[in-house]
């Protein structure tokens, strides 16, 4: 077979959430398994986080799709219920919802539930993206106390925006908005997600919810997870399924805007963004060939990218070629396509094949 595997290494999941585990030890951990855990399976990835006190997901049929498949864990919906059907599976499926606009407190009060559901009050306390805004949340905190459809103990969580940047004061400024009111609450809280974890103690309050770090990747700016104490999760390889030789001045590939500057052997890799490799990837990025870096060259195709193989005389078709993982970082080769591991990891396609060891 000639096309990307990408490789899962279950005893890197099970590390990296126990040292996110160790990072935050007075906090209980949902391991974040949505967008089918950050492409490594949703699953596999469940099933490799058994020992996480709960899971979260985006999205209701995310943890419909897992109680399906005989996951019992407690399992948090991070943007809760959108109509209904959505409510009815929370209590049925027996979710915990994040409730984090007034929308969903009308469903809440428009429809009758089976059995209570628990439920995530979420305060906006600078990410601006959902939540309720600090001078609503008491308003909404009442209502859902009071509510029969809503479990007792409803508590208070809050997304940080830039914790990933430790130089960045809105971390503090987050921080600090969410005590003043959780703290008139009184309840069970969440806020750090893996830069929290990493970087920001005073976010690592009763729930943590590490995703990133899990699959071994750093979410801080200019760092890498085996920096962290991390291991890569997801390696993904392929091999060459060609290697030319070409005079100087020859163009490579597609708008040939890589020229060979001398004559040279130019190898073909079958991997490109059609796999989810970045198209963006330019000249110069690495991958690794027999343990060595070799940079690209010219433009990532859909099924193909090539490789600089002056200063590999040894290399043969059907070598294997690491383009991400063990031995060279994903955030390096996000770095260059100018995007972030988290998209990498998301952006792997259905083409390629999975492998677990
Ligand atoms: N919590 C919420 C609400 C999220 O949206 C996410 C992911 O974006 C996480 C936690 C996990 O974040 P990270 O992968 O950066 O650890």
């Amino acid at each position: 077979m000639m096309g990307p595997t990408a490789v899962i290494d279950l005893s890197a999941l099970r590390h990296n959430l126990q040292r996110a585990a160790a990072l935050a030890p007075g906090s209980r951990l949902y391991a974040v398994i949505k967008a089918n855990a950050y492409g490594h399976g949703l699953l596999r990835a469940a099933r490799a986080f058994s020992d996480a006190d709960a899971l979260a997901v985006a999205r209701v049929e995310e943890a419909v799709q897992l109680r399906l498949a005989g996951i019992d864990h407690p399992l948090l919906v991070l943007e809760g219920f959108f109509n209904a059907e959505e409510l009815e599976a929370a209590s049925h499926y027996q979710l915990e919802v994040a409730i984090q606009q007034p929308e969903q407190l009308q469903i809440l009060s428009e429809h009758s539930i089976g059995r209570p559901v628990t439920c995530w009050l979420k305060m906006d306390t600078g990410m601006h993206r959902l939540g309720f805004q600090p001078d609503a949340v008491d308003a909404a905190w009442k209502f859902l106390n009071a509510h029969a459809s809503v479990a007792k103990g409803v508590r208070v969580m809050t997304h940080l925006a830039s914790a990933d940047d430790l130089s960045n004061p809105v971390t503090n400024d987050q921080l600090r908005l969410f005590r003043v009111h959780a703290d008139q609450l009184n309840t069970v809280t969440s806020i750090a997600n893996s830069a929290g974890i990493i970087g920001w103690p005073t976010s690592r309050t009763d729930w943590a919810r590490p995703g990133i770090m899990l699959y071994g990747a750093s979410p801080m700016l200019g760092r890498t997870g085996v920096s962290e104490g991390l291991r890569p999760a997801m390696t993904l390889k392929s091999r060459i399924i060609a290697i030319n030789s070409f005079a100087k001045g020859s163009p490579i590939g597609y708008s040939g805007s890589w020229v060979c500057p001398e004559d040279m052997r130019v190898a073909v890799v079958a991997a490109g963004y059609g796999d989810g490799y970045p198209r963006h990837a330019p000249p110069g990025t690495p991958v690794l060939l027999n343990k060595q870096r070799v940079p690209l060259i010219g433009r990532v195709s859909m099924d193909m990218l090539n490789l600089d193989l002056r200063t590999q005389p040894e290399v043969r078709v059907g070598d294997e070629v690491v383009l991400w993982g063990e031995g060279l970082a994903v955030e390096e080769v996000a770095e260059r396509a100018g995007t972030i591991a988290y998209e990498l990891f998301c952006g792997v396609t259905q083409r390629v094949v999975f492998e677990e060891i």
